[in-house]
C-alpha cells in the first residue's frame, strides 16, 4: 500500500533500528538477526467466485522475530498490499510488543483482493481458504492473527471457525478482534486510541502543555482516529480539524468528535459534514497550527516535502509508519515532541494481548479492567522511553527502539540464540 515508488518503506525500519542499534553499540549478531525477518510465506489462494469460475488471489504471512514469544499481528485485505510493506508492519510489531513488555514476537499478513468488490460469500471462502493455507504456520502458542485494514470481526470468526474445524477443537485463541460473543475482549474496537490518549496525556505533562482547550487535528478519521478524537476531547483538548480520503473538516472553534464520527459510519465519509465548518485539503490539514497532530491513515504522510509545514507541539503516531526518517529529523530538531508508533498505537496489541490471555484462561474481564490495565501498560512503556531518552540524549523514538532492542537481546542470549 506504500503507493508511492520512490518510498521503500522496508528502509524505513532499518534506518530506524540502525540509529538504536548504533546508540547501544548493538552486538552484530543480534543487529542481524533484528534485520531479517524470519519466515515470509506466500500462498496463493483458490476461490470459487459467484460467477462459477477459479480466482486465485496472493497471500503473505511474515513472521519477523518470536523470541519473546508467539508471533502477533493483523491481516490486511487490500489490492495493493505488498510483501515489503507486510514485512516492515511485521517488524515493527516486534519493537511495539518488546517495548510494551508483552509477551510477543511480531507478524503481519495480507491479501491482494479488493473486499469492495467481493460478495460476502467470495469474502468468507478467501478468508477459510487462508487460513487453510496458513494452518502449519500459525495457531494460538505460535502466531495470533487480528484485524487489519479491510479485515474485521467477521473475517476473525470464519479464520477461528475454520481453524477450530481443523484441528477438532474450539480455539477462540487463535485471533484477537473477535466479537464478544466469540471470545472478544472489551475496549478492543477502542483500545488503539485509548493508548494513545494515555502517552499523549503523558508527553503533554513532559512538555508542559496544559490539555484544556489545546488544539487537535487528526488526519485519517477512522478507526484509529476517531476515537482518538473522541478521548483526547473528554481530556479536554479541542478538535479543530479532522479528514479522511474524501476530504477535510476545519472549525477553529472546535467540532465534536463524535458527531463527526456518528456523521463518517452513517455516510460512509467526511465530505458534506453539515455544520459551520471549512473544506480544507489534505495539504492545508496538515499545515495547521495546532498543539497536537494525529497522523491515523497510512504511512510516508510527514516527509522532507512538507515537513517544513508541520506547526505542532506533540506529534502522536497513530499510524504506522506516518513520518520518513528525514522529517523525523526535522522535527526532533525543531523541538516537536513525537510520540512514535511502537509507542503511540501499542494500545492495540496491548488489549489483543489482553484478549488472548482471556481466551487461554477462558475467565473474562469487565471494561474498567481492560481500560485500568492498559492504561499501567501504556503509562509504564512511556516511562521506560521518557527515562531512556533523558538519560542517553536521543529522540523518542530511537530510545523507544532502544527500550524494545535491550529486551529482545536478553531474551536471545538467555535463549542461546546469541552470545554476549
Ligand atoms: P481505518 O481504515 O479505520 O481508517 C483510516 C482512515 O484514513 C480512513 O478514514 C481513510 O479514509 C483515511 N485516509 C486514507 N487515506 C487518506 C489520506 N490520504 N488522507 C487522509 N485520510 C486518509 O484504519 P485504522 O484501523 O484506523 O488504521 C489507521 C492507521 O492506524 C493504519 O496505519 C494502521 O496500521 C494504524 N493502526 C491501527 C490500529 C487499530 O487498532 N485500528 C492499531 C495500530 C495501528
Amino acid at each position: 500500500m506504500s503507493k508511492n515508488k520512490e518510498f521503500k518503506i522496508y528502509e524505513v525500519v532499518l534506518s530506524q533500528l540502525e540509529e538504536a542499534a548504533n546508540e547501544l553499540n548493538l552486538d552484530p549478531q543480534v543487529r542481524a538477526l533484528l534485520k531479517e525477518p524470519m519466515r515470509t510465506l506466500i500462498v496463493s489462494i483458490p476461490v470459487r467466485m459467484d460467477d462459477g469460475g477459479i480466482r486465485v488471489f496472493k497471500g503473505f504471512r511474515c513472521q519477523h522475530n518470536d523470541v519473546l514469544g508467539p508471533t502477533k499481528g493483523g491481516i490486511r485485505f487490500h489490492p495493493q498490499v505488498e510483501m515489503e510493506e507486510v514485512e516492515a508492519l511485521a517488524a515493527w510489531m516486534t519493537f511495539k510488543c518488546a517495548l510494551v513488555g508483552i509477551p510477543y514476537g511480531g507478524a503481519k499478513g495480507g491479501v491482494l483482493c479488493n473486499p469492495k468488490e467481493m460478495s460476502k460469500t467470495e469474502l468468507e471462502k478467501l478468508s477459510r481458504r487462508f487460513i487453510q493455507a496458513l494452518e502449519p504456520i500459525i495457531g494460538p502458542e505460535k502466531d495470533i492473527p487480528a484485524p487489519d485494514v479491510y479485515t474485521d470481526a467477521q473475517v476473525m470468526s470464519w479464520f477461528m471457525d475454520e481453524f477450530s474445524k481443523i484441528k477438532g477443537v474450539y480455539s477462540p485463541g487463535l485471533v484477537t478482534g473477535k466479537p464478544r460473543i466469540l471470545g472478544g475482549s472489551y475496549g478492543r474496537d477502542s483500545a488503539t486510541a485509548r493508548g494513545l490518549m494515555y502517552v499523549t496525556r503523558e508527553g503533554a505533562k513532559k512538555i508542559g502543555l496544559d490539555l484544556e482547550g489545546a488544539t487537535v487535528v487528526i488526519q485519517g478519521y477512522g478507526n484509529a482516529g476517531s476515537f482518538s478524537g473522541i478521548f483526547l476531547r473528554e481530556l479536554g483538548c479541542k478538535v479543530i480539524a479532522a479528514n479522511d480520503s474524501s476530504g477535510g473538516v476545519y472549525n477553529p472553534d472546535g467540532l465534536n468528535a463524535e458527531k463527526l464520527r456518528d456523521f463518517k459510519n452513517e455516510n460512509g465519509e467526511l465530505q458534506g459534514y453539515p455544520g459551520s465548518v471549512k473544506n480544507i485539503s489534505n495539504k492545508e490539514l496538515l499545515a495547521l497550527e495546532c498543539d497536537i497532530l494525529v497522523p491515523a491513515a497510512l504511512e510516508n504522510q510527514i516527509n522532507k516535502e512538507n515537513v517544513g509545514n508541520i506547526n505542532a507541539k506533540i506529534i502522536a503516531e497513530a499510524a504506522n509508519g506516518p513520518t520518513t526518517p528525514e522529517a523525523d529529523r526535522v522535527l526532533n530538531k525543531g523541538g516537536t515532541l513525537v510520540i512514535p508508533d511502537i509507542l503511540a498505537n501499542a494500545g492495540g496489541v496491548t488489549v489483543s494481548y489482553f484478549e488472548w490471555v482471556q481466551n487461554l484462561y477462558n475467565y473474562y474481564w469487565d471494561r474498567e479492567e481492560v481500560d485500568q490495565k492498559l492504561e499501567k501498560v501504556m503509562v509504564s512503556a512511556f516511562n521506560r522511553t521518557n527515562e531512556m531518552a533523558e538519560e542517553r540524549g536521543v529522540t523518542f523514538r530511537t530510545a523507544a527502539y532502544m527500550v524494545a532492542i535491550n529486551r529482545l537481546t536478553e531474551a536471545m542470549a538467555a535463549r542461546g540464540w546469541v552470545e554476549l
